[in-house]
C-alpha cells in the first residue's frame, strides 16, 4: 500500500500542495494520462536496467529498471505513451491538458523532461501500431498498442482512488464545519426574534440537567469522569454519530483494480485513508474546543467549562479515528503481505508515535491524573500533543511530501495554538507586572490586591494569575481565579485598615449567623499608592489555599503578579434580565457571585462558609453590608430547597439563580432549579460557576 501511496505521490507535483485533494489539489487528471502511463511504464527499454529485477506495474520510475532518463530519450516509449493518450483520451480533454500532462508526467519524474513534446511524439508515429508488446518482447523496439483493459483499469484505479480523496476532504470538512458551527448557530437561534419562550421551555431539558442523576461537577463514582449535561451530551452524541457515518459512508469500488487484489483491500484502504483524514480534520477542532482564547467563546453564548466537555469527547472521538485507521491499515497490509515491508519503513514509525501519544494522552487525561496532580497532567498533556502533531507531521511528510495538502489539516491545528498562546502573552503584557499585596484573611484563604489594573466590572471574569516568584522552577504556572473589582470591598477595605491600625476586631455580628470558630486575622496594611495605583482601582482576588501552588500563597507586601485576563466565564445576560436574582455561595465560591450584586436591584445573596474561614465573612462584610437581603452562615449549611421555594412563594415571573462553590452545593442546586424549572410557573435562569472544568 505505501508503495502505491509512494507511487501516486512521486507521479503528483513536486510542488507544494495549495489546498487539499479536490479542493485545489488534483491529483491524476488527465485520468487517461495516468492510465495510459501506468500501462506502459512497466515495459523494458532498450535502456532498462536488465537485471534490475521484477517490475512492478506501479513502478514509477523511481527505483525500477528504467530510470526517467531512459524514459526521456526513448521513441517507442514516447510514441507508445502518445498513441494511447489520442486515443484513449475523449475529445473533453483538453489538448493544454494533455500536454501539460505530458510535460510533467510522461518521464514518471517531473524535473526529467521527455525528448519531444506530446505533438512532436504523435507527429513521429508515421503508421497507426498494430500488435502489443509481447512476451517474446525483450524490450520495446516499436510503437505497439497497449492492452485497452489494462489502460481501462489502470484509468479508473487513479479515478475512484482520487474520487475516494476528495470525499474524504470533503468528509473532514463537513466534520469541522458542523462541529464548529453547530455551537454558533445555536448561539444564533437562541437570539433570535420569539426564541426565547421556546428557550425558557427547553433550558430545564437540555441546558440545566445532568445526563447522569445529579452528578456534573462532582465527579461520577470510581472518578470514572464528570457527567456532561443533557445539552452537552445531544452535542457530543451528535458529533460521534456524524463521526460514524463520515467514516462509513460514501465507498465506490472498482475492479478490476491496479492497485487493489479485491473489492475487500479496495475498500480497506479507502476506509483507513478516510479514518486518518478525519483524524486530520478533527485536529483543529479539538484544539480550540480547549482554548483560552477562542473564537467560539466570543461567537457564542456558551461557557468555557462547555467547551471543556467538548473539547474532551471531539479529543476521545479524534483518538478513536486515530485508533481505527492504525488498525485499519496494520489488518490491510497484512491482507497485502506487505506488513514487514511497512514495519520497517519511516513514514509508519512515525505513525506509531502520533497513535501511541494519542492513546497515552487519552489514559493520561482521566480524572485520576488530573486530580493527582493538575500541573503535571498540563505539562504533560502539551508535550504529548505535540509528540502526536509531529508524529502526524512526519507521518504524511514521508509519505507524501507535501503533495496532497494533508499538513494543511496539521497546520490550522498549530494556528489555532500559536494563536491563543500569542493572545494569553499579549494579555499578560498589556497589564503589565504588577505588585499585589497578600493578606492571610483566614486560615486557608488569602486575599490578594492587584492595584492599577482597571477592568470592567462585569461579573462572570476570571483571570489567570502567575506568581513567578512562588515557584521560580515553574514560571509558567498559573491559575484560574474569579476577579472581583478592589472597589467594591472599598468600604470594608477602609474599615479594615483602620481596624488593623487600632487592634480592634472588626467584626459586624448584625447580619452573620455564627455557628463556628473564628479565624482571627492580623491583615498587613494595603498601601495603594506605594503600589502605584489610586485608591479603589484595582482587583482583588480571594484564593482559597490548594495543594499546589496556592499553598504558597502567604502575607506578603509586594509580591510580583502577572494577569492574563480578563476572560468571561459563564454568560451573565440570562440571570441579569431576571426579576429577582438569587446569589447562592459557598466557601470562597463568594468571588463568583459578588459581582452581580452592583449589576441587579434587586439580589439576595446566601453565603454559607466553614467556621474555619470567617475571616473571609469579615472582610466582605463591606460589601455585603450593601446587600438589603442576605442569609450568611458560618459554619452551618444552606438549604437551597427552602430559598428557591421561598422564591417561588414570592411569586417572582423570572428568578436568576447563580451559584458558585463546592461541587455538592452546584450539583445539589442544579438538579433543584431543574426540578422547579420543569414545574413552573416561574421561570428559572441558572448559571453555575464550580470552579473547575
Ligand atoms: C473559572 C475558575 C475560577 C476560579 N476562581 C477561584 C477563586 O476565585 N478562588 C479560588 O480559591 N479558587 C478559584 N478557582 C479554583 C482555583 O483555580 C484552583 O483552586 C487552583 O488552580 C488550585 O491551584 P493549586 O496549584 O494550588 O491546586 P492543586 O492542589 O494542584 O489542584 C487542585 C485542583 O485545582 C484545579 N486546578 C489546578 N490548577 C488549575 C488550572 N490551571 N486550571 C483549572 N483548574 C486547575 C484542578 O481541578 C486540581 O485538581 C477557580 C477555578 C476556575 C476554573
Amino acid at each position: 500500500m505505501r508503495g502505491l501511496l509512494t507511487a501516486a505521490g512521486l507521479a503528483a507535483l513536486a510542488v507544494p500542495a495549495q489546498a487539499l485533494i479536490g479542493y485545489g489539489i488534483t491529483m491524476y487528471d488527465p485520468s487517461c494520462g495516468f492510465g495510459c502511463y501506468d500501462s506502459v511504464s512497466g515495459f523494458m527499454l532498450e535502456c532498462s536496467v536488465m537485471d534490475h529485477g521484477p517490475v512492478g506495474a506501479h513502478s514509477h520510475g523511481a527505483g525500477g529498471p528504467t530510470s526517467p532518463e531512459c524514459r526521456a530519450g526513448d521513441d517507442y516509449f514516447l510514441t507508445t505513451l502518445a498513441y494511447c493518450m489520442n486515443t484513449t483520451c475523449d475529445a473533453s480533454t483538453p489538448r493544454w491538458k494533455l500536454e501539460k500532462f505530458w510535460s510533467e508526467q510522461a518521464t514518471g519524474s517531473k524535473t526529467v523532461a521527455a525528448k519531444w513534446s506530446y505533438t512532436e511524439a504523435l507527429a513521429q508515429i508515421k503508421e497507426p501500431p498494430t500488435d502489443q508488446y509481447g512476451e517474446d518482447d525483450h524490450h520495446l523496439t516499436r510503437t505497439v498498442l497497449l492492452d485497452p483493459e489494462t489502460v481501462k483499469a489502470n484509468t479508473l484505479t487513479r479515478e475512484y482512488f482520487e474520487q475516494a480523496e476528495t470525499i474524504h476532504s470533503q468528509y473532514g470538512l463537513i466534520l469541522l464545519i458542523v462541529g464548529f458551527g453547530t455551537p454558533v448557530v445555536i448561539s444564533m437561534f437562541t437570539r433570535l426574534p420569539y426564541m426565547s419562550t421556546l428557550s425558557d421551555k427547553l433550558k430545564p431539558y437540555l441546558v440545566y440537567p445532568s445526563l447522569i442523576g445529579t452528578y456534573h461537577v462532582r465527579p461520577l463514582p470510581y472518578l470514572l469522569g464528570n457527567a456532561a449535561t443533557v445539552g452537552q451530551s445531544l452535542y457530543v452524541i451528535m458529533f460521534a454519530a456524524l463521526n460514524i457515518a463520515m467514516a462509513a459512508a460514501g465507498y465506490k469500488s472498482v475492479q478490476p483494480n491496479a492497485w487493489f487484489a479485491n473489492e475487500w483491500q479496495e475498500v480497506m484502504g479507502y476506509f483507513s485513508a478516510r479514518t486518518g483524514v478525519l483524524a486530520f480534520a478533527l485536529t483543529p477542532l479539538v484544539i480550540l474546543l480547549s482554548g483560552r482564547n477562542n473564537i467560539l467563546l466570543w461567537a457564542t453564548n456558551w461557557s468555557h467549562s462547555t467547551f471543556m466537555v467538548l473539547h474532551r469527547w471531539v479529543a476521545r472521538i479524534y483518538a478513536a479515528q486515530v485508533i481505527i485507521h492504525s488498525v485499519a491499515e496494520l489488518v490491510l497490509y497484512i491482507d497485502m503481505e506487505s506488513y514487514e515491508a511497512e514495519f520497517k519503513t519511516e513514514y509508519w514509525a512515525w505513525g506509531i508515535v502520533a497513535t501511541v501519544f494519542a492513546c497515552a494522552m487519552l489514559v493520561f487525561s482521566s480524572l485520576f491524573f488530573r486530580r493527582w496532580s493538575y500541573e503535571l497532567f498540563l505539562v504533560g498533556h502539551i508535550i504529548m500533543a505535540v509528540f502526536v502533531i509531529v508524529g502526524s507531521w512526519y507521518h504524511v511528510e514521508f509519505l507524501f511530501q507535501r503533495r496532497w495538502g494533508y499538513e494543511f489539516w496539521l497546520y490550522a491545528a498549530c494556528a489555532v495554538w500559536f494563536f491563543d498562546r500569542m493572545i494569553r502573552v499579549f494579555r499578560v503584557l498589556k497589564n503589565g507586572p504588577r505588585r499585589a499585596v497578600v493578606t492571610e484573611v483566614s486560615e486557608d484563604i488569602v486575599r490578594v490586591d492587584v492595584k492599577g489594573i482597571r477592568w470592567t466590572a462585569a461579573p462572570g471574569l476570571h483571570t489567570y494569575a502567575y506568581f513567578p516568584a512562588l515557584s521560580p522552577w515553574r514560571p509558567w504556572e498559573n491559575h484560574p481565579f474569579s476577579i472581583l473589582p478592589t472597589a467594591l470591598l472599598q468600604s470594608k477595605r477602609d474599615a479594615s485598615l483602620s481596624g488593623a491600625a487600632s487592634g480592634s476586631d472588626t467584626r459586624s455580628t448584625a447580619d452573620v449567623e455564627k455557628s463556628g470558630g473564628v479565624t482571627s486575622t492580623s491583615a498587613p496594611q494595603r498601601d495603594d499608592q506605594a503600589l502605584g495605583g489610586a485608591p479603589g482601582t484595582g482587583i482583588t482576588l480571594y484564593v482559597r489555599k490548594s495543594k499546589g501552588l496556592t499553598k504558597l500563597l502567604a502575607n506578603h507586601n509586594s509580591l510580583l503578579t502577572l494577569l492574563d485576563g480578563p476572560y468571561p466565564d459563564n454568560p451573565t445576560d440570562g440571570v441579569l434580565k431576571s426579576d429577582r436574582l438569587l446569589l447562592i455561595a459557598g466557601g470562597v465560591g463568594i468571588t463568583g457571585v459578588l459581582p452581580y450584586i452592583a449589576r441587579h436591584t434587586n439580589v439576595k445573596i446566601c453565603w454559607s462558609v466553614k467556621a474555619s474561614a470567617e475571616g473571609l465573612v469579615r472582610d466582605l462584610e463591606g460589601p455585603l453590608s450593601r446587600v438589603a437581603e442576605k442569609d450568611v452562615r458560618v459554619g452551618s449549611r444552606l438549604d437551597v430547597a427552602a430559598l428557591l421555594a421561598e422564591e417561588e412563594r414570592t411569586g417572582w415571573s423570572r428568578v436568576g439563580v447563580v451559584v458558585c462553590g463546592p461541587g455538592g452545593l452546584c450539583d445539589d442546586t442544579r438538579a433543584l432549579v431543574t426540578a422547579k424549572a420543569r414545574t413552573g410557573p416561574t421561570v428559572w435562569e441558572l448559571e453555575v460557576d464550580a470552579f473547575s472544568w
